[in-house]
């Protein structure tokens, strides 16, 4: 098994960078880690050229979350986490503070504009999300330097967000995204999930059966709108479960959803747990 080296510093992430000539990818999270994220790590190494060095990060950033929603409750499991990073063949972990990564108080990067996608979905919902995200993102890859970095599906509005704050930077480094990890009972993993009683983890399962439903209505030719609307109402049946949107997007999250490639995104809450959730179809 490999030695995890735990970096806590901007100097120290920068002289284990200089340590070594080989690729490096890096994999940013906000801990509590799962399976999904054991994935995304392996992932990372497999599907990076042969030797390249994994470096996670562990940050919980205060800037991401809106103000008295769930920053304080959001669930911190550092050793466990450390031991699946170990078992995950990582080489070395960030796990900066608050003021390593925010030397002048919380501030976020305004020149970042997340832009339209940035209006939509979680955008819409959670105002201030994704300039906070994009810019600890942002301070992360300058820090780390790497040459791949890899983001899950799961959060495909944000993954779609650093693709194009990357290429419009032109920032050098490759963003890959990572399909999702699923219980086998189709929730897709989450660490918010954590937080769910067992009966609103039974619940939840609607959220991905919704975007089954809806995808099928899709390939059996129904209109957008309409399945849309069946989705909905599907889950408006459903107590407990307070959707925020269900929505069909054209893949860039930008242009009129027609053919070819289509996301169906859902955020509900449940047991006071947001829960987001996306697939992608083919039509
Ligand atoms: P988080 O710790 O929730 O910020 O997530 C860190 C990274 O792991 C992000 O790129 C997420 O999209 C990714 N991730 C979270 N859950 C999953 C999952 N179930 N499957 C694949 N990737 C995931």
């Amino acid at each position: 098994m490999n030695q995890l080296k735990i970096l806590k510093t901007v100097a120290d992430v920068q002289s284990w960078h200089d340590s070594s000539e080989l690729p490096v990818a890096a994999v940013f999270t906000m801990g509590a880690l799962h399976s999904g994220h054991a994935y995304l790590m392996t992932y990372a190494r497999e599907r990076s050229p042969k030797g390249t060095r994994v470096i996670a990060s562990i940050f919980v950033n205060p800037t991401q979350f809106e103000k008295g929603a769930d920053l304080e409750t959001y669930p911190r499991t550092l050793d466990e986490d450390l031991q699946l990073l170990i078992e995950a063949g990582v080489d070395a972990v960030f796990i900066p503070s608050v003021e390593v990564m925010y030397p002048d108080g919380l501030v976020v990067d305004e020149t970042i504009d997340p832009g339209v996608i940035g209006k939509i979905l979680e955008g819409k919902s959670r105002p201030g999300h994704f300039l906070g995200m994009l810019s600890v993102v942002h301070k992360l890859l300058s820090i780390t330097e790497p040459n791949f970095t890899y983001f899950g599906e799961k959060d495909f509005q944000q993954l779609t967000l650093v693709k194009k704050m990357v290429h419009d930077l032109i920032m050098p480094v490759e963003v890959v995204g990572v399909p999702t990890v699923r219980d086998p009972d189709g929730l897709a993993l989450s660490s918010r999930n954590q937080k769910l009683s067992e009966s609103a983890r039974v619940l939840a399962q609607n959220i991905p059966a919704a975007l089954t439903m809806v995808s099928n209505l899709l390939i059996d030719g129904k209109q957008i709108e309409q399945a849309e609307k069946e989705g909905r109402d599907f889950l408006a049946k459903q107590d407990g479960i307070a959707l925020d949107y269900l929505e069909v997007h054209a893949e860039n999250l930008i242009d009129e959803p027609k053919v070819g490639t289509l996301r169906i995104l859902i955020a509900a809450i449940i047991d006071g747990v947001r829960i987001i959730d996306n697939i992608a179809v083919e039509i």
